[in-house]
């Protein structure tokens, strides 16, 4: 059970989490937790702050994570805990501060101590969700999550070295299990065989709980969060828009890919190898499962079923450049290659007279990917544009849906943005829009394609 940030901003969201625990402890869960609503993003402040050389504003936003901390994880903790949460809030706020010193010395935000910046937030979220659940009666045991999470050295992006992970995770994890115990640990963070702390990327703690659950042969992967589930498109651009019952693997590894921050996509590998079911779940609305199961609720990714073809969802994400790659004689299958291995930071867009179009949407990996491309083709970086994404595995397998997803995108006003290709992992439709024309688009697409009856689309 892997809560986000949002399911553990204040006490009130931890509070609802245990409860969530409680109604499932006969399903013997495994509890992965991220950072506390926006802390990760503040720490990264703090320490862009601390390599600006501005210490006395890094010191002032560090206080006011304590604060925020503090008061969350007082409201939660029982008395006999007490000393147990102020050491480890002194602990943890005394190592970030020196950290903080660090970074202030090297007058810079490097990579590695940016890692281990962001790490704090993970760290007392799953030291306080311990408390927590323990003051509700539960037996919760806090694992440190960088003594399990192996990881190449690849800082703000690492891998996980399975091998080493796996064998760690089961080594810690099962006995607690087998004895009714309650495992916690944050995502997002590991650390390398040498034990640097490490990140996984942003928005990771949806990849750890896949790596923890494929690792321990978990039942079912349950990514809790603040919407009901996947659904046909981000809820804050279009509040209609509706729950998505079931997704494969791939489809889920598309829309992830292409912009639905509900889910990581590194969390589909580990779990698509495995088969593992990934449920994706709303702490807001939880079902009580003394009366219908989860199983019912929310959206199954899993291997894939014969649901009848429709679009399953519209994904969209704003990229930082566009980058034209033109290979070198008969190198185009190297450049698709090259770009599927840079992936997901960089999308295919498709390929037109020996050039390749590919939307990169972090500017901190651009001299990385330059590198690797450069290799295989001449390359013209060119200014980001939006890029919409329509994603069904079906479009694939007949002409007939991805002919009508292609009306209902012209329909939508789409005739002047320029549809460019089919995806990699499965079938995409991807319009290359304008940062204006983007909640216009996506907003006539919905109706479009998702007007029909119980969230089934019309093509
Ligand atoms: P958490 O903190 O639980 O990891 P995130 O903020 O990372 O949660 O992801 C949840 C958010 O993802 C939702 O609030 C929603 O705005 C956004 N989102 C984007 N696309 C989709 C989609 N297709 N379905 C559901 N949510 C989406
Ligand atoms: N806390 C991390 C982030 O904000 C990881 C996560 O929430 O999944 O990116
Ligand atoms: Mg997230």
């Amino acid at each position: 059970m892997k809560f986000g940030g949002s399911s553990v901003e204040a006490a009130p969201a931890i509070e609802r989490v245990v409860e969530i625990v409680r109604a499932r402890l006969a399903r013997r869960p495994v509890v992965v937790v991220s950072a506390m609503g926006k802390t990760t993003r503040r720490l990264l402040e703090i320490g862009d702050a601390a390599a600006r050389g501005d210490l006395g504003q890094a010191h002032e936003m560090v206080d006011e994570l304590r604060e925020l901390h503090a008061r969350a994880a007082e409201a939660v903790t029982a008395e006999p805990d007490r000393a147990r949460l102020d050491a480890a809030l002194a602990g943890r706020f005394g190592e970030l501060r020196r950290t903080v010193s660090e970074i202030v010395a090297a007058r810079a935000l490097a990579p590695r101590l940016a890692d281990e910046v962001a790490a704090y937030g993970e760290l007392l979220a799953s030291e306080i969700l311990t408390l927590a659940l323990r003051r509700g009666g539960l037996d919760a045991a806090f694992l440190d999550c960088r003594t399990l999470i192996v990881t190449d050295d690849r800082f703000t992006r690492a891998e996980p070295l399975y091998e080493a992970t796996d064998e760690r995770l089961r080594a810690a994890v099962l006995p607690l299990v087998a004895e009714g115990r309650v495992p916690v640990l944050g995502g997002y963070v590991g650390a390398t065989p040498e034990g640097v702390t490490t990140t996984l990327g942003r928005e990771g703690s949806d990849f750890t709980a896949a790596i923890v659950g494929a690792a321990l042969d978990a039942e079912e992967v349950q990514i809790w969060t603040d919407v009901d589930g996947m659904l046909t498109t981000d809820p804050r651009l279009v509040p209609a828009a509706r729950l998505i019952r079931t997704l494969s693997f791939a489809e889920a590894l598309e829309l992830a890919s292409a912009g639905a921050k509900v889910l990581h996509p590194g969390t589909l590998g580990p779990a698509g190898r495995k088969g593992l079911p990934v449920r994706i779940l709303s702490s807001r609305r939880p079902v009580d499962p003394s009366r219908d199961s989860d199983n019912g609720a929310g959206t199954l990714i899993g291997r894939r079923g014969a649901a009848p073809p429709h679009v399953k969802s519209i994904a969209f994400r704003r990229n930082a450049y566009l980058l034209r790659a033109t290979a070198e004689d008969g190198a185009g299958a190297a450049v698709r290659e090259t770009a599927g291995r840079l992936g997901p930071a960089v999308l295919w867009l498709g390929e037109h007279e020996g050039a390749a179009l590919l939307a990169l949407d972090r500017a901190d990996r651009l001299p990385e990917v330059l590198d690797q491309l450069l290799q295989v083709a001449r390359v013209e970086v060119l200014a980001g544009r939006p890029v919409v994404s329509l994603v069904s595995e079906d479009l694939t397998d007949g002409g007939a849906l991805a002919a009508a997803t292609l009306d209902a995108a012209a329909a939508a006003g789409a005739a002047d943005a320029r549809l460019v290709a089919d995806g990699t992992a499965c079938a995409a439709v991807r319009i290359l829009a304008e940062e204006e024309d983007v909640a216009r688009l996506v907003t006539r697409l919905h109706q479009e394609l998702f007007d029909g009856p119980a969230g089934e689309a019309v093509p």
